[in-house]
């Protein structure tokens, strides 16, 4: 790993205050970013894949991923010369109540890189107890990195803002695990994810700070950020950190509107779990939308109350912004300003969501009752069961001067076809007829506007089923279908001949399998 190592240069992490006790005794961290913690060893640790993109814009070649120095490295068996890992410090909001100090439980730093103009931090997650472990044993099983690896890389191929992934490995140990938190604890294999990002900073990061009153370490914290990361905003001031605060408002919402779009539903979305760069970060029982369904969450801990339910997110976003937009205060000390970033997130919401939608459906000028027939199509996909991700993509091959052949191109995407009844027909195609007439105002010709549509309604996403046959199988030791999917998320708006069969609705067998519909914290 010759390129990846002279890329090894002043990490940006080392100007922030360190801790200055090193090890992973668990401890509460003042006035300082992070800890040094090295890896814990792995017993028998074995390669699964690497995405040969993220080797390329590491500087890693094919040959050299498959070594031993890299095996050993990827998984906590050795420590590249001249590096000193480690792991952050951050608390957050945890479904709404501050949960004090949080940081880097299982995740750890391995070290940073500069190639091409590019700036990236690897990271170890379940490589072992930090500082921040608290009782937990800081370790990851298969099952959830294999979600997390595969479900980063095709987020980016999606083109949505996440974090990457570079390597998937299994450590040989065996993690203690309940899956369902009902006392049925089991040994499963444990796994580690390489995860590659700018910065893994996120809201969380800039709270401890606040919540500890420690403003000056606060201040450092948010100057290397601006500096490193928002360097186009200029030298640190009050006038940046606002301007700071507005960009990070723009990014999460940007990244929110992108969820919406192809349906994923995060699951988890604490402050902790929300990147200050505007990533999707920390890939736990996330979910993708089978029937759409604004209520619609996979994480079985928010069952009740259901705070990160699809249809929350964008307020979720909002409601994380207000701590974060609290946890920078003492560096603004100006309520209004930040009140107005936080009003604009609100109307920027509305007209960033209304286009969006409208291109999903094909239009591309702005007529003022497309509000209405954006929000009458949601309703009547809610009249029963219909699979979001075939009903919009469907919904390109729809002819504007045919609109009764609508319901014969939507209807792949009814999880009951019993249960259409005259009543849900009579809605579908007077909304197709409006659809129809509305379609008579746009310029584009009928193949035109389904190119177009096809770019922003994937064909193909990791339904929770398909994970979970990859899972399946890997846990049998059969690894295949792990590279299948990876492959095949790669290109998720194409039309992809060989792979008909994951263009299909989620098999009845899924319906209420844990992993599928159902995913807890347990990772
Ligand atoms: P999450 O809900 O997965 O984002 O995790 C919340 C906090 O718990 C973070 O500080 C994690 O680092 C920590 N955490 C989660 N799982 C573990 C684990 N197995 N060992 C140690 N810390 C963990
Ligand atoms: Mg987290």
């Amino acid at each position: 790993m010759k390129t990846f190592k002279s890329h090894i240069k002043d990490t940006f992490t080392s100007e922030l205050p360190a801790d200055p006790i090193a090890g992973s005794d668990r401890r509460q961290v003042e006035k300082a970013c992070f800890s040094y913690v090295n890896p814990k060893l792995t017993k028998n640790p074995k390669l699964l894949h690497v995405s040969t993109e993220m080797l390329t814009n590491l500087g890693i070649s094919e040959a050299e991923s498959q070594s031993k120095e890299f095996l050993n490295v990827f998984t906590g068996n050795q420590v590249l010369p001249n590096t000193k890992p480690f792991a952050m410090c951050y608390g957050g909001h945890q479904f709404g109540n501050w949960a004090g100090q949080l940081g880097d439980g299982r995740a750890i730093n391995l070290t940073e890189v500069n190639y091409k103009n590019q700036h990236w931090a690897l990271q170890l997650k379940g490589a072992g107890e930090t500082p921040y472990s608290r009782t937990a044993d800081g370790l990851a099983v298969l099952r959830s990195s294999i979600r997390e690896y595969l479900c980063s890389e095709a987020m980016f191929h999606l083109g949505i803002p996440t974090t990457r992934a570079l390597s998937l490995s299994v450590t040989g140990d065996q993690v203690l695990r309940d899956v369902m938190y009902n006392g049925n604890s089991e040994y499963e294999e444990g796994a580690i994810v390489c995860r590659v990002a700018p910065s893994f900073l996120r809201f969380g990061s800039f709270e401890i700070l606040a919540a500890r009153e420690d403003t000056t370490t606060l201040k450092t914290l948010t100057d290397y950020t601006i500096t490193h990361f928002y360097p186009e905003l200029g030298a640190p001031s009050k006038e940046t950190y606002l301007a700071f605060f507005k960009v990070v408002s723009e990014r999460t919402l940007k990244m929110i509107i992108d969820w919406q779009r192809v349906g994923f539903v995060h699951g988890v979305m604490n402050t902790d779990n929300l990147s200050i760069l505007g990533l999707t970060i920390d890939y736990g029982p996330y979910g993708w939308l089978e029937g759409f369904d604004f209520g619609w969450t996979p994480n079985t801990t928010d069952r009740q109350h259901k705070r990160y339910r699809y249809g929350n997110q964008p307020n979720i976003g909002l409601w994380n912004l207000y701590q974060l937009a609290n946890a920078l205060y003492p560096l603004i000390e100006d309520v209004e300003s930040l009140q107005a970033i936080l009003d604009e997130y609100k109307s920027d919401f509305e007209t960033q969501s209304l286009q969006m939608m409208r291109s999903k459906i094909g239009l591309f000028q702005a007529e003022e009752s497309d509000l209405k027939l954006i929000q009458d199509l949601e309703d009547v996909l809610h009249m029963m069961e219909t699979d979001m991700t075939i009903a919009f993509r469907n919904l390109s091959k729809f002819e504007k001067d045919k609109p009764s052949n609508g319901l014969g191109i939507i209807q792949e995407a009814f999880y009951n076809p019993d249960a259409l009844t005259d009543e849900i027909k009579t809605v579908w195609n007077n909304w197709f007829v409006k659809y129809a007439d509305r379609l008579q105002k746009e310029t584009l010709t009928d193949e035109e506007r389904a190119s177009k549509m096809n770019e922003v309604n994937p064909k193909y996403v990791l339904r929770n089923y398909m994970a979970q046959l990859a899972i399946d199988d890997a846990e049998k030791g059969d690894y295949a279908l792990i590279d299948e999917l990876f492959q095949l998320l790669k290109n998720p708006y194409s039309e992809q001949e060989a792979s008909q069969k994951w263009f299909a609705k989620r098999p009845e067998w899924a319906r209420n399998k844990v992993g599928c519909s159902m995913l807890s914290c347990s990772s």
